[in-house]
């Protein structure tokens, strides 16, 4: 059930009227349900319960600390790809020692940071990366745990550009290289080599191709085995889907089903092949835990009516959330005020500077200058990939609670967008 729901004709974000947040804090406002956040953590930490699992929520997706911190109190990890996501989680209070670190160009200063914290592992995605981490773990006399990033080139079937698991794709060591690639691993002396993971792509509705790369992964982790080479964890990434509501498209499947089938292929695995061994497995979920968690909430300035098209412009644009322009992603809008008026379409666009700068196309609404809109699913990489583009500061951030709000992230003002800049003396 979505906590983002009608009640007497307004939309509400769990207790509260959307209209009243507009009124207290202003817009553009991301605004975000807390039970809407742990329910849906819940259903994979519920999936996971008396299991060797770890769920290493994939930060990237929405990064702010209250988001954070709630995570880690129902004992979450997390799934950095940064330096800076690592002092996020730590000013949040998560633990690093739950945190997997991503991403193809870790600096030596990122990696310094990393073990000094002890972090769980590093997903490496190169050779010369496996060297770097070496050098830099031997340098400060520590040993860095870590799993290769394999890619099983398999099809995720989603947008091109948030498909990770093509032969094509920059991310992680080819399947035919990934033997040698952990020979060169285990014999570097301050690599402690404990698991393999994989991250084929993001929006995925259907769970099949997350289970294909599975077997894949557990095929190299059967010939590792054979050669010596024996792993504690596999980490299948993150990838679910959520419902965008775009006509035609489908639903993802539900957490339950997919965690379920994948531990009964986990477990006839270890049974059958493994010699009952056990296996952490750890997933690295960003978009299906914060997805729906929150909304964009948007005011009309104008109307436009074009030759050709309607605008309804609003003061929300590709700065705040940039997945239209970026992949051209579809996302809901809705009025906060349900009306009976006969609509007109519009092509919902910001103020920006830009023909790229649009939020939805063809979209029937009864609207008027002043109304408010919400653009659903704006949880997960909304706010984490929002700019200052035109000079605007960055949208608030609400947080609510049942009855309650709280002010997660005070708007940004335009004085704090050119504080770090100096003229030439
Ligand atoms: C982005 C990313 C994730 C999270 O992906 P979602 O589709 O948001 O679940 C997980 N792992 C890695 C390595 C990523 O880059």
């Amino acid at each position: 059930m979505s906590q983002f729901a009608y009640q007497n004709g307004v939309l509400h974000a769990e207790g509260v009227a959307l209209n009243a947040i507009a009124e207290q804090y202003g817009t553009p406002t991301y605004v975000y349900s807390k039970a809407q956040l742990l329910g849906n953590f819940a259903a994979y930490a519920d999936a996971c319960a008396g299991r060797d699992a770890l769920v290493c929520y994939a930060m990237k997706a929405n990064s702010n600390l209250a988001i954070l911190d709630l995570l880690a109190r129902q004992g979450a990890g997390f799934d950095i790809v940064s330096g800076g996501e690592l002092l996020r989680v730590i000013a949040a209070g998560g633990d690093p020692r739950k945190v997997i670190f991503s991403g193809v160009g870790k600096s030596v200063d990122e990696m310094r940071l990393a073990l000094t914290h002890d972090i769980l592992c590093f997903n490496v995605e190169s050779i010369p990366e496996l060297h770097r981490l070496n050098e830099v773990a031997g340098s400060m006399g520590k040993k860095a745990r870590i799993s290769l990033r394999v890619n099983p080139n398999v099809d995720a079937k989603t947008h091109p550009y948030i498909a990770t698991g093509l032969k094509a794709n920059k991310f992680g060591v080819a399947f035919s290289d990934a033997l040698d690639t952990y020979r060169t691993a285990a014999s570097l002396p301050h690599l402690d080599v404990c698991g393999i993971d994989c991250h084929i792509g993001s929006q995925l509705l259907d769970d099949a191709p997350l289970l294909e790369a599975l077997d894949k992964l557990i095929e190299l982790i059967d010939t590792l085995d054979a050669e010596g080479i024996h792993l504690h964890h596999l980490d299948i990434g993150g990838g679910l889907g959520v419902d965008y509501g775009e006509v035609g498209e489908g639903a993802p499947v539900a957490v339950g089903d997919y965690l379920g089938r994948l531990f009964r292929r986990v477990d006839a695995w270890r049974a059958e092949r493994h010699g009952g061994k056990p296996i952490k497995v750890i997933f690295e979920p960003g978009r299906s835990i914060v997805g729906n968690t929150g909304v964009l909430l948007t005011r009309v300035e104008f109307l436009k009516h074009g030759e050709e098209k309607n605008f309804c412009i609003v003061d929300a644009a590709m700065n705040d959330m940039a997945r239209p322009a970026l992949y051209q992603a579809w996302m809901d809008m809705q009025p906060v005020v349900q009306s009976s008026a006969a609509g007109e379409t519009f092509d919902v666009v910001g103020p920006i500077c830009e023909s790229g700068d649009w939020l939805a196309r063809e979209r029937a609404l009864a609207v008027a200058p002043g109304d408010l809109l919400v653009m659903h699913t704006a949880g997960a990489y909304g706010m984490t990939m929002a700019s200052n583009y035109n000079t605007r500061g960055r949208a608030a951030e609400v947080m609510v609670d049942g009855g309650q709000t709280h002010l997660v992230r005070r708007r940004e003002t335009p004085q704090e967008l050119f504080a770090l800049e100096s003229v030439l003396k």
